[in-house]
């Protein structure tokens, strides 16, 4: 059971390899789980570092798999970018982002001076080294870069792939520079998600498949974690991970029986 005892407001949940299975279908019981948990009086959020879509795009994703979600619910690095950027006065951006978010980015990307910072996201076969090099000469210039997301590789049908990451670490090595990271484990999509929910971070869960990006990141804003052995779940990855789940489960599709025992 949960270590640390105490009711839950809200739940934040991970997308992929929690809800949605590696080829976009749900997770078998995801969408009755969610609508269990609105049940019980729970809010609901959807953490994600899926970056290569607009959120509206996410969300169309969730409702065809029977998941319901509202666009508000759903955070995801893009949003966290929006947010950074606006914190930081409007500056001007370099992207290497897909094609699909790129107007997301319009009010940032104004002709004229040189970028302050060089916005890197999942491009797939965009990574080509014409555009990596061109960005690496941004950041050689003076820009900083910001790093939608810094995970290592996804899940895809016909096997692992190389994510954001990894193509991030490339234009630090080369530039000596270190990226901001926005997507879990670093802490601001879930800052926002819990604010969103006006509510505080001990009264909040975190329930993912990844036990760095999801339990990691929720040890860090304080609120608790439900590991899930699905998706990326591995024992090993588990046991030798530095901050441990509150509750380990074989499914998002038993959460609302394990929260409502609570
Ligand atoms: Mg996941």
């Amino acid at each position: 059971m949960i270590t640390t005892s105490g009711r839950v407001s809200a739940v934040l949940l991970d997308i992929q390899g929690t809800l949605l299975a590696a080829d976009g279908s749900p997770v078998p019981g995801a969408g009755g789980a969610v609508v269990r948990l609105r049940e019980l009086g729970m809010s609901v959020r959807y953490v994600t570092n899926i970056d290569s879509v607009r959120v509206t795009t996410i969300v169309e994703r969730l409702r065809s798999a029977g998941i319901p979600a509202e666009t508000a619910e759903v955070f995801s690095p893009v949003s966290a970018a929006k947010r950074f950027l606006e914190a930081h006065g409007g500056p001007r951006v370099h992207l290497l982002v897909p094609p699909e978010i790129e107007s997301e980015f319009s009010a940032f990307t104004r002709n004229g001076r040189r970028p302050e910072f060089v916005i890197v996201g999942d491009c797939r076969d965009g990574f080509t080294w014409a555009r990596l090099n061109e960005a690496f000469r941004v950041v050689e210039d003076g820009a900083e870069i910001v790093a939608l997301q810094k995970g290592r590789y996804f899940q895809t049908p016909d096997g692992d792939a190389l994510d954001t990451g990894a193509f991030v670490s490339a234009l630090e090595y080369a530039s000596g520079k270190q990226a901001f990271v926005l997507g879990k484990p670093s802490t601001e999509l879930l800052r926002m998600a819990i604010a969103s929910a006006h509510v505080d971070p001990w009264e909040t869960i975190m329930v993912g498949d990844d036990v760095v990006s999801d339990v990691t990141g929720a040890f860090t804003v304080g609120c608790r974690s439900v590991l899930v052995r699905t998706g990326k779940f591995s024992l090993d990855k588990l046991e030798r991970a530095e901050h441990k789940p509150d509750l380990l489960l074989d499914s998002v599709a038993d959460l609302p029986d394990a929260l409502s025992a609570l």
